[in-house]
């Protein structure tokens, strides 16, 4: 394996802009971020080299192109974060704290992160005159398969079946306060992409390839006009394989304290058992708590993710939630016995599970809404927004 440095050298304190391109006119916008987690370099390296060979086709675009460095500071140091995880730092609460105007002082080193970002993010899309596109290239501690996480609306999974790539649905519904999290409430169409292991070459040509290919299917550039467009093409398809649909069953959350190791050898998307013996804490054994795919093992200090456990979907089921959410039929769903709406929108719902037995999670991922909190008989759910229409588009 052909490894690259640990640290991203090129990357200089808070300058996140790696390059821009494309006027300010009509069409698309597609905003690449690597690096938000500071040992995850090879994102970076990729924005770069997309950013030179970028300037010269700058005529050739329809719409913008922003390439963004995340976490300059711990990019700088080599480590995935300062103080903070940048990738779970975006919550209401912080985001307001550290929006443009603000006068309060940073607490932590991911706060100036963040405010630096976001007076770079909120001009792009406040100017934004067609659909918005946001892609956050990571990498993980293990080797293997590359995968998209998608949060499941149908505006990101259309976007996501452009690209061949397996697609990973609801990651989203398990973490707090991602970049994509807050993007995609705004209305921002969004995509992740893990594109293999921190320190390998060939992570740096899968997210180089990636991004050829998402500023295509933004609608950004002609596949024409890309040099090498099907070496691009070739190159995602063969660090990826078949493509395939996931969602995300089981996280296993896990502290600083917890003295979480992993056993060794899972690979993403290795089969594992139920009951299977995959890693140890303080507390002793961990086992497979459902049959599945090992997405994600955690092989490295830092992280609030031990594992995660995902099923793949059959095509019946997408299809199925498509056409029901098409229908709006969860404009309805708070009729049903169980079921309180919270908000006068009724954006939000508290289900009685007690009473509205019958309706597990599945039934409402199928609806289009995502997990907030159980607390303990009851389930709070939410709408996910800008599902089917864009804000950010005359017809949505
Ligand atoms: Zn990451």
């Amino acid at each position: 394996m052909d490894s690259i440095t640990k640290t991203a050298e090129i990357v200089a304190e808070g300058e996140h802009l790696i390059g821009s391109f494309g006027a300010e006119s009509e069409g698309p916008t597609l905003m690449v971020f690597g690096g938000i987690h500071g040992n995850e370099t090879a994102g970076v390296r990729a924005a770069r080299r997309v950013s030179e060979k970028l300037a010269p086709l700058e005529d050739r675009l329809h719409g913008r192109v922003f390439l963004f460095a995340g976490n300059t500071r711990a990019l700088q140091k080599g480590v995935r974060f300062i103080d903070e995880d940048l990738n779970r730092h975006w919550t209401d609460a912080n985001v307001t704290r550290n929006d443009l105007g603000s006068q309060l002082p940073p607490q932590f080193s991911e706060d100036r992160e963040q405010m630096e970002l976001l007076a770079a993010i909120v001009p792009v899309l406040s100017s934004a005159s067609g659909e918005v596109f946001a892609l956050d290239l990571h990498s993980t501690s293990a080797e293997g398969v590359p995968f998209a996480t998608v949060g499941d609306t149908m505006r990101n999974r259309n976007f996501a079946t452009k690209l061949p790539v397996t697609m990973i649905l609801g990651i989203e519904e398990q973490l707090e306060g991602t970049l994509l999290e807050y993007l995609n409430n705004i209305g921002a169409v969004t995509m992740g992409f893990e594109g293999g292991q921190h320190y390998a070459e060939s992570t740096v040509n899968s997210h180089e390839s990636l991004i050829w290919l998402a500023i295509e299917a933004a609608g950004v550039i002609k596949k024409s006009d890309i040099p090498d467009a099907d070496y691009h093409a070739q190159v995602v398809k063969k660090a990826t394989g078949r493509p395939e649909i996931l969602e995300i069953r089981y996280r296993h959350e896990i502290t600083e304290n917890d003295g979480f190791v992993m056993r060794p050898g899972y690979e993403n998307f290795q089969p594992i058992r139920k009951g299977e013996y995959l890693a140890d804490d303080l507390s002793g054994n961990i086992r497979a708590s459902e049959s599945g795919l090992i997405l994600m093992p955690l092989y490295q200090k830092l992280g609030e993710d031990g594992f995660f456990i995902g099923r793949r979907i059959k095509p019946f089921w997408l299809w199925l939630s498509a056409v029901l959410r098409w229908m709006r039929i969860g404009d309805l769903i708070h009729l049903l016995p169980g079921v309180h709406p919270t908000d006068a929108d009724r954006e939000v719902l508290r289900v009685d599970t007690t009473v509205a037995r019958f309706f597990p999670l599945q039934v409402f991922h199928l609806l289009g809404f995502r997990k907030r909190r159980w607390t303990g008989e009851s389930l709070t759910v939410s709408r996910r927004r800008h599902d089917i229409n864009s804000p950010f588009t005359k017809e949505g």
